[in-house]
């Protein structure tokens, strides 16, 4: 950040009663209306960004606490008066008092208001400590002679870590923050006269700590970088989105995704890293990946049977639950099978289904007779015809998809007739062909006149 003394903050500063413990500053100040580093002598240069900033502070608050600036004192009529601060005549004058030496500035309407502030009317430094600040701040300046920057470096302290783009691990962090804590104390500590210069020794290997921290997070990242397990902090920020606070726990702890973290780890730029090694995995089975879906978080597959008509898709988060393990060739949550994977999938599309009823009806149940119609899909219907009387049971087809999709895989017989025991016990009404067809042509005709009856769910 660049320092400048703007035209109001010189003027100002001339009858402040901090400036005199400054007079280098003193004789900048007489010197230029306003003025930035570069006209500060190489010698003071770095005490003049560093101290300067506070003096400034510490200068306007010396003004401020005190109520008669809120109301004009001087009605100059069509006389005017330039304001002490910025120059600007006016009619109105306001008198700004200082509470240390007892200085006055007229100033207008505007320049009155930055001193006019009601959280300082209430809250205005008292003497005492304006007089505590001051010597602080003269103490600042002496241990950044001795430290160049001092006061930024413990300012920033906590933040370093959350600059870089991967998640520094405690292991680096806490030592870290530790040592930060202590050089912030020490510091403070120098600041309120608790400590002579003597503690400057104990400052000084904390910040040849400081920067060998620095260096060690610097080559974390480097060397991580490239790492497809590193947390980044797109990672960390979904992590806190999803409130998993265990696993964030974890990764701090391991600094990379293992084992112990990938279940519940699928933020979509980490599966980008990771989609190619999945689709390997995945492709250990009789199937074939045709797409991965990062906007919806699903990989598309088309398994090896019925010539390719099943086409299912399988989410993100239940690969990576399930056989995530395999990244790490460990052994996985589930076993990697194709049952297990049709399991925590679903069809892909309309298409499928249809082809996922005939190959039901091929099963050879030999009592029912299952049939999807014109509307199956908008309405999640499928009927469910009992040969033997011709009762027809009309039941949700989303259920019937995620109950029968295991008999797309070898099925023993008495798993065949047990499903068909329990499509045909369900209870529900049950309808005769006439009944049915005389029900949807009804709904035919109320959804022609009313447009079409959707049950989206
Ligand atoms: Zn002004």
């Amino acid at each position: 950040m660049e320092v400048k003394v703007k035209k109001k903050q010189r003027n100002l500063l001339l009858k402040s009663e901090v400036t005199k413990d400054y007079p280098w500053l003193n004789t900048l100040l007489l010197a230029n209306e306003k003025f930035g580093v570069e006209l500060v002598p190489d010698e003071l240069k770095e005490e003049f960004i560093n101290i300067v900033p506070f003096i400034i502070k510490q200068g306007s608050e010396e003004w401020k606490g005190n109520e008669d600036v809120l109301h004009p004192i001087e009605d100059m009529g069509h006389a005017r008066k330039r304001c002490a601060l910025c120059g600007t005549k006016n009619r109105y004058i306001h008198y700004i008092k200082n509470r240390l030496n007892g200085n006055t500035l007229n100033v207008g309407k505007d320049c009155v208001e930055e001193f006019a502030d009601i959280d300082f009317l209430q809250n205005g430094k008292s003497r005492t400590e304006l007089y505590k600040n001051a010597r602080r701040i003269r103490k600042m300046s002496e241990i950044n002679k001795k430290f160049n920057g001092i006061d930024l470096i413990i300012e920033s302290w906590a933040r370093i870590p959350a600059r870089y783009d991967v998640i520094i691990p405690n292991s680096i962090e806490q030592p870290y923050f530790e040592c930060g804590n202590l050089a912030k104390k020490y510091y403070d500590g120098y600041l309120d006269e608790k400590y002579s210069e003597s503690i400057f020794k104990k400052i000084d290997v904390l910040l040849k700590q400081y920067y060998s921290f620095i260096q060690k997070m610097d080559d974390y990242q480097t060397s991580m970088i490239n790492d497809k397990f590193v947390v980044t902090k797109a990672m960390m920020r979904w992590l806190r989105d999803k409130n998993f606070t265990e696993i964030i726990e974890k990764v701090k702890d391991e600094g990379k995704i293992t084992t112990s973290t990938i279940q519940k780890m699928y933020e979509s730029s980490f599966i980008k890293k990771i989609s190619r090694d999945i689709v390997v995995i995945l492709e250990r089975l009789k199937l074939e990946v045709i797409k991965t879906d990062f906007e919806n978080e699903y990989f598309v597959i088309k398994p090896e049977m019925y010539n390719g008509q099943i086409i299912i898709r399988c989410n993100f988060d239940k690969v990576v639950y399930f056989f995530g393990g395999l990244l790490f060739n460990e052994k996985s949550f589930a076993n990697l099978d194709m049952k297990n994977l049709i399991r925590i999938s679903e069809l892909d599309d309309d298409k499928s289904i249809e082809n996922l009823v005939e190959v039901m009806n091929d099963k050879k149940f030999s009592k029912i007779r299952i049939s999807l119609h014109f509307d199956s899909f908008e309405l999640n219907e499928v009927d469910i015809t009992n040969i033997t009387n011709g009762e027809v049971s009309v039941i949700s087809l989303k259920l019937f998809v995620e109950q029968s999709k295991r008999f797309l895989l070898h099925a023993t017989e008495s798993e065949r007739i047990k499903f068909e025991e329990y499509l045909l016990n369900l209870d529900v009404k049950k309808y005769t062909k006439d009944e049915l067809r005389q029900a949807r042509e009804q709904i035919g005709s109320i959804s022609s006149r009313f447009g079409s009856l959707k049950d989206e769910d």
